[in-house]
């Protein structure tokens, strides 16, 4: 048994943030990506700046 970093529920399987290190449930990230939702929102913020070329 583990506890999420994030939603603080004991889960039976937990997920390592390849970003920021935490250990996140799968509602609390994408285990495909290793990345919790904290830094895939961090993601799409920079995404969205590379894009300011204008
Ligand atoms: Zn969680
Ligand atoms: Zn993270």
């Amino acid at each position: 048994m583990s506890v999420c970093a994030r939603c603080k529920k004991v889960v039976d399987k937990v997920y390592r943030c390849t970003n920021c290190g935490i250990d996140f449930c799968k509602d609390c990230g994408v285990p495909r990506n290793s990345l919790c939702t904290f830094c895939m929102s961090y993601k799409v913020e920079e995404e969205t700046w590379e894009e300011e070329e204008w």
